[in-house]
């Protein structure tokens, strides 16, 4: 926790709900080619592209459908082919995948070159030297914060593993964040990817990075998700996640809550982008390479775990540390009441990850016997060294032994 920071975001942060209606006019003043990057619907983006249309920004070539987490070969075909056509802008509208492949493209338009080239950890690791071709992020879900941040993360199946392409050049040139685009949600995908979010504050919160800056957006951000994430997973599992379509006050309430969930979710992009995360996320990284949980499922089943055993850890052998006060802030965030324990927010989180469905590691294959390797690559994992304190090896092994 430190008072020098540093702070970078896109140039322009868009919020409300209907913003997306901006997004031609944004678009155009950024270029005249788009080439388009969705989700695996296509087709919930064709307002979008009908309204491109209109404003006289015509893409040159089909939306670029993302199925999956973003390979290196994807992102590799899709930027050739837009270079091919001319492409000046890249417009990506979906979850974290879609934005991911979106803004890896992008940075491959404006340097040349193949995503191994720049790629940590499993390729050359050239720093871009030139920024990209402009990218427009349109979020529609509320989960991984990929449009605030600087890094794309792509999966690489020969290597089994996950690498991030990552420059403050990537940056998005606008952020475009439209609550009305989460209604609809699939209530498993509302509590992952709202779980997520929760994980990309409360790290931040308590890491070592922590600064006033991504501390006064973590309160917030943490306050939000904690009144609205369980209210709009049960409206979502109820069929209700359109419930508003006769405007009524309950619809309204549900609206208030989906932008709640929104604001989180950017705020948390923007904590995790500018000050650190932890343990969660150093997990995350090598289970998402080598297991097919996604990644905000990963982070969830983690998340009460590590929160008890990082709390304890500092309890135990740090009591001096800035991080131990965090605890109770955070349980009164999360409570709602100010005398609450640090206990007791970690309990309330156990609650809301099981009152949302998240099952445990093992659903996804990870077993018993696949801990201790597991543990060896977390220790190592870049999110790891935020952590607020070193954890042992037992302690690590309890965190995942926990979340199987
Ligand atoms: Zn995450």
């Amino acid at each position: 926790m430190t008072s020098a920071f540093e702070i970078a975001a896109p140039a322009r942060i868009v919020f409300g709900p209907g913003t997306v209606g901006q997004v031609p006019e944004i678009a155009r003043a950024l270029g005249a080619r788009p080439l388009l990057v969705t989700g695996a619907s296509p087709a919930r983006a064709s307002g979008l592209v009908a309204a491109l249309e209109r404003a006289g920004v015509s893409a040159p070539l089909p939306p670029l459908s993302v199925a999956g987490e973003p390979t290196v070969a994807l992102v590799r075909d899709a930027a050739a082919l837009a270079r091919g056509a001319g492409c000046d802008l890249v417009i990506a509208f979906g979850g974290g995948s879609a934005l991911d492949a979106g803004k890896a493209i992008a940075a491959l338009l404006g340097n040349g070159g193949d995503p191994l080239d720049y790629l940590e950890v499993i390729g050359r690791g050239r720093s871009l030297a030139r920024p990209g071709v402009p990218f427009v992020a349109v979020p529609t879900s509320a989960g991984t914060g990929s449009e605030v941040t600087k890094n794309a993360v792509l999966a690489s199946p020969e290597h089994q593993m996950k690498a991030s392409l990552r420059s403050p050049l990537m940056l998005a040139r606008a952020a475009v964040v439209d609550p009305d685009l989460l209604v609809g949600l699939p209530a498993a995908v509302i509590a992952s990817s709202g779980l997520d979010a929760l994980s990309q504050l409360i790290e931040p919160f308590v890491c070592l990075r922590a600064n006033p800056f991504t501390d006064a957006l973590a309160r917030a951000g943490i306050r939000r998700s904690a009144r609205s994430l369980r209210r709009v997973y049960e409206a979502a599992a109820r069929g209700g996640g359109r419930g508003d379509g006769d405007g009524g006050a309950h619809g309204r309430e549900l609206g208030d809550a989906r932008e709640d969930l929104a604001m989180a979710n950017l705020f948390g992009g923007l904590c995790l982008a500018n000050a650190g995360l932890g343990a969660v996320h150093g997990f995350a990284a090598p289970i998402g390479g080598t297991w097919p949980a996604p990644h905000g499922a990963a982070c969830a089943a983690l998340l009460p775990h590590a929160m008890r055993v990082n709390q304890r850890a500092i309890e135990a052998r740090a009591p001096d540390h800035p991080a131990r006060a965090r605890f109770h802030e955070l349980a009164a965030l999360l409570t709602g009441r100010g005398d609450a324990t640090a206990a007791e927010g970690i309990a309330w989180l156990d609650d809301l990850v099981a009152a949302l469905g998240i099952p445990g590691l093992g659903r996804y294959g990870v077993t018993a016997a696949d801990i201790p390797a597991l543990v060896q690559r977390a220790r190592v994992a870049s999110s790891m060294k935020a952590n607020p304190v070193p954890l042992t090896d037992d302690e690590l092994t309890e965190i995942a032994a926990r979340a199987l």
